[in-house]
């Protein structure tokens, strides 16, 4: 289903998404250029925004807020922002550290050893570990946020060193998945975690730099791409260009499966491999690992759309357009009542009667989190018509919670902890159901590493404290 839409589970509970980070060095009117960035990267996180700038005079000025980079940012405070050339922004969704105007970021923080801004994306699992640390060392925390640990390591008092040894120290003790964007008076530091959990890319803009979670926004912005940062890089700019600097030796390439199966926008380019493309070989070795007979094929709009593609061009079965999708059901919408709902009032999506009435449809999505979705969509499509529903998912089960800034669900929510694909088969009144193989989450993007870990348990970072805990118990 669309990842610009939030699933409302019966708790109330949205699941979450992560973040997404755009930062401009050394192009004019870069706070302006990063608002388009960030709207490029709306999909990655919809409840709070923010952009920092640095300008002529080496004045950080910022603004952000609740709600979406179009309610957040007007022409005002656009134009209050001024003219630098150099900014940082954020779009997020609560993940670590809860919701709340003093986690929204980028962070600023004020130094006498130079003023600085932070954004991140991702999560940090010895988090607990080290505000632990900090605190007992005298640090104060404003916020529960990732990212300001970061900054109070950064900011230790380690001696003399340059900053950049501070950075490189820090980055050393932070353990998990991030992409973090740091920019003084005169630099940007952008760093990616060992493991590459989390995408980050570099473009050249005007004889300046822009670097973005996705290369969709590289593309919006005019940008050309240069190249990725690499796991355990950390790429400096400054008036100079680019340098590049590895904290670690250890080096992985456990990209995040989940960008590729549903968060990424499907024009981004995630390490080379365009996100269209592999969502559409996933439905072709979809096909290929689980036929069925039947009539049309049809996607659950817009984030299965690819894979839906690439069934229908392996099977040979026509890609029909089953279901609709109300585009304009945003997060202020006013949900309708339980009673409403009963009554038959959809708001979200509806099922083409005159295309399914009477077929054999195959259903496809991308995955299945708490099984909401797939149960209330094969009921839509079985009123209007259709003879029978075979259900296909474009990615394995998913069965364990992500620590890696996906805020998905607790075991307990997560249905395919509970259930075997019979019963979840059952559960969502579906003819038929089947996943994609772990294989072919691989073999969809010609990878030969990926994380896993959501849909196989094997996470590729030591997991500390309360983790271990949820990992041994099987609870959350
Ligand atoms: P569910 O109804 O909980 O099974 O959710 C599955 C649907 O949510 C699928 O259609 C996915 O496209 C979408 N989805 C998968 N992961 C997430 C996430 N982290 N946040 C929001 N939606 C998601
Ligand atoms: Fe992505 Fe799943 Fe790994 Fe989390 S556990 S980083 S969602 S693949």
């Amino acid at each position: 289903m669309d990842n610009q839409d939030n699933i409302m589970p019966a708790d109330g509970r949205e699941l979450h998404e992560e973040c997404g980070v755009f930062g401009v060095f050394g192009v004019e009117d870069a706070a302006n250029l990063t608002y388009y960035g960030l709207h490029a990267l709306q999909h990655r996180g919809q409840e709070a925004c923010g952009i920092v700038r640095v300008d002529e005079n080496r004045e950080f000025k910022r603004v952000k807020g609740e709600g979406l980079v179009t309610e957040v940012f007007n022409e005002k405070n656009l134009a209050a922002l001024g003219s630098g050339d150099m900014a940082i922004g954020h779009v997020r969704y609560t993940t670590a550290g809860g919701g709340g105007i003093e986690n929204v970021q980028p962070f600023l923080f004020r130094h006498h050893t130079g003023n600085f801004a932070l954004a991140h994306n991702g999560n940090l699992v010895n988090s607990k570990e080290l505000a632990r640390y900090l605190e007992d060392g005298g640090s104060l925390f404003q916020s529960t946020s990732d990212s300001e640990l970061l900054a109070h390591l950064i900011k230790k008092d380690r001696g003399d060193k340059h900053r950049i040894h501070n950075i490189v120290d820090a980055l050393n003790m932070i353990e998990g998945a991030f992409a973090f964007l740091i920019m003084t008076a005169n630099k940007l530091y952008v760093c990616r975690d060992k493991y590459g959990l989390r995408p980050v890319s570099i473009g050249r803009l005007n004889g300046g730099y822009v670097v973005s979670s996705e290369t969709c926004a590289l593309d919006v912005v005019g940008a050309k791409f240069v190249r990725d940062v690499e796991p355990g890089e950390i790429v400096i700019i400054d008036r100079e260009g680019l340098h590049s600097v590895h904290y670690s030796q250890f080096k992985r390439h456990y990209m995040c499966a989940m960008e590729y199966v549903y968060f990424a926008r499907p024009d981004s380019d995630i390490e080379g491999v365009n996100v269209h493309a592999y969502r559409k070989e996933s439905g072709r070795l979809l096909y290929r690992e689980a036929p069925v007979d039947a009539d049309i094929v049809i996607a659950v709009p817009d984030s299965s759309v690819s894979a839906a593609i690439g069934y229908s061009e392996e099977s040979g079965i026509p890609y029909e357009m089953g279901l609709v999708k109300n585009r304009y059901v945003g997060r202020t919408f006013i949900q309708p009542s339980q009673e409403l709902r009963d009554k038959g009032v959809r708001m979200k999506l509806s099922a083409v009667r005159s295309i399914v009435n009477g077929k054999r449809v195959v259903m496809i999505d991308d995955s299945i989190v708490r099984g909401t979705t797939s149960r209330r969509i094969v009921s839509l499509l079985k009123e209007a018509g259709a003879v029978e529903v075979h259900v296909r998912i474009a990615s394995p089960p998913y069965s364990h919670p992500c620590f890696y800034g996906v805020d998905t669900a607790t075991y307990d929510e997560l249905i395919s902890s509970r259930l075997s694909v019979e019963e979840l088969c059952r559960k969502i009144g579906a003819d038929s159901l089947v996943f994609l193989s772990e294989e072919g989450l691989y073999r969809s993007g010609g990878r030969k590493e990926l994380c896993t870990a959501c849909f196989t348990g094997r996470y590729p970072t030591a997991l500390y404290g309360s983790m271990e805990d949820v990992y041994r118990e099987g609870k959350f």
